[in-house]
C-alpha cells in the first residue's frame, strides 16, 4: 500500500486495533471521488497541463478533521497543477539594499525602552507600529532573508530569547511570548530584509489559549496527554520524525502547504536552531521561497509552525474564504513530504 494522503483510510485500516482507535479519536476522515465533465475544446489543454484526462475527470478530495481543535484539510494534488496568473519578479529585488531601513537599524529603525540588544549577527528594534504591548523586532544583519546560516539562525534565536528576558525585567505580567518570522512578501512581511518579530503580551493569544484549553480537557476525558497521543497518531502512520527528543510532525491537518510542526521540551528554544536550520534547507530543495514561523509555549512545550506561503510570482493569495471560514485546502501530501524530508 502506497503511502498517500488518498490512501489515509486503508493505511488506518491496516493499524493494528489500539492504534486505529486513537486514530479515529483523534480524526475524521472522508474520501470522496468528484466527477465532472469536460467539453471537447478543453481535453488537450487539460491532457497538457494535468497530464491525464482521468484524475481530471474522476478527482479524489481527502477531507480530515482534528476532532480536538477543529483544525480541517482538504486534499486534492490537482490544485497545485492549476494555471494561476503571475506577476513579474526582478529576482535582483532581493539583493537591492537602495533605501533599505534595516540595512542601517541604528539610524532607521526604534529602540525600545531598554535599548537594543546586539547580537553577532542581529540587533534588536522596536517596532514603529506594535500590535501587542512589547512588539519589537530581531534585524538580521544579512538583508537578503533567503541567505541563511546555522550560526546566524542561532544567534537571532538566543538574541529573542535575551530580548524575552529584558521585557520581564519590565513587566512579569508580560509572560507569553511569541516570536514569528514572516520571510518574505508572501507570507505577509512588509519588507524584504531578513528580521522576526517578538511579542510579549499580558493576555494569551485566542489559538494558544484554545489548544492549552484542549489538552486539558482532553486529560480529564481521557487520562491521557493530548500531545503524546497526537505523537503517537503521527508516529503510528510514518509522519512523525524524533530528533533527541524534540518532536517533528508532517501535520495531518496542515494550515496550508507543507506545514511541518515540532514540540520540544528543551529548555531554551534556541537550542531548536539547528533543527529548524534543516527544516528550512529542506524547503529550499523543495522550491520553498517564502514561510511563515510561528513560536509559542504551552505547558513545557515550545511549539513551532513552518508553512510553505507559496511561490514569489503568484499574484493570487493562497489564502481564501475556504481558509479563513472553512477548512485549509491543500495539494502537498505530508506523506510525500515526510518522504522528502532529509535531516
Ligand atoms: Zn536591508
Amino acid at each position: 500500500m502506497e503511502a498517500k494522503i488518498t490512501n489515509l483510510l486503508e493505511l488506518v485500516n491496516k493499524l493494528p486495533e489500539k492504534q486505529r482507535k486513537l486514530f479515529n479519536r483523534f480524526y475524521s476522515v472522508n474520501l470522496s471521488e468528484s466527477k465532472l465533465i469536460l467539453p471537447d475544446k478543453m481535453r488537450e489543454f487539460v491532457k497538457i497541463r494535468f497530464n491525464s484526462l482521468k484524475k481530471v475527470e474522476n478527482q479524489k478530495i481527502i477531507s480530515i478533521n482534528n476532532n480536538f481543535t477543529g483544525e480541517g484539510s482538504l486534499f486534492n494534488e490537482l490544485r497545485s497543477l492549476r494555471p494561476l496568473p503571475k506577476i513579474k519578479i526582478n529576482k535582483r529585488e532581493l539583493e537591492n539594499k537602495k533605501n533599505c531601513l534595516f540595512c542601517n537599524p541604528e539610524n532607521f529603525t526604534p529602540s525600545d525602552s531598554f535599548g537594543r540588544i546586539k547580537g553577532k549577527y542581529c540587533i534588536t528594534a522596536s517596532n514603529i507600529a506594535k500590535y501587542d504591548y512589547f512588539h519589537s523586532l530581531i534585524i538580521f544583519k544579512e538583508h537578503n532573508p533567503l541567505k541563511i546560516r546555522k550560526i546566524w539562525l542561532r544567534d537571532y534565536f538566543e538574541t529573542a530569547e535575551k530580548w524575552f528576558l529584558e521585557v520581564k525585567k519590565l513587566d512579569k505580567e508580560a509572560k507569553n511570548n511569541f516570536l514569528i518570522w514572516n520571510c518574505l512578501w508572501r507570507s505577509g512581511a512588509s519588507i524584504i530584509h531578513g528580521h522576526m518579530q517578538l511579542t510579549s503580551s499580558k493576555m494569551k493569544y485566542g489559538k494558544v489559549k484554545k489548544l492549552e484549553e484542549i489538552s486539558e480537557k482532553y486529560k480529564q476525558k481521557f487520562n491521557s496527554d493530548y500531545f503524546l497521543d497526537l505523537f503517537r497518531v503521527h508516529k503510528s502512520l510514518g509522519l512523525l520524525r524524533e530528533i533527541n527528543g524534540t518532536k517533528m510532525l508532517f501535520y495531518l491537518t496542515p494550515v496550508k502547504e507543507k506545514e511541518i510542526v515540532i514540540f520540544s521540551k528543551e529548555k531554551g528554544f534556541a537550542n531548536l536552531s539547528d533543527l529548524i536550520y534543516k527544516i528550512i534547507k529542506n524547503y529550499f530543495r523543495l522550491g520553498v521561497k517564502s514561510f511563515n514561523l510561528s513560536l509559542y509555549k504551552i505547558e513545557n512545550y515550545w511549539i513551532i509552525h513552518l508553512v510553505d506561503r507559496g511561490n514569489l510570482e503568484d499574484k493570487s493569495s493562497d489564502i481564501g474564504g475556504m481558509e479563513l471560514y472553512g477548512n485549509s485546502v491543500i495539494s502537498f501530501d505530508p506523506f510525500k513530504l515526510s518522504e522528502k524530508f532529509k535531516l
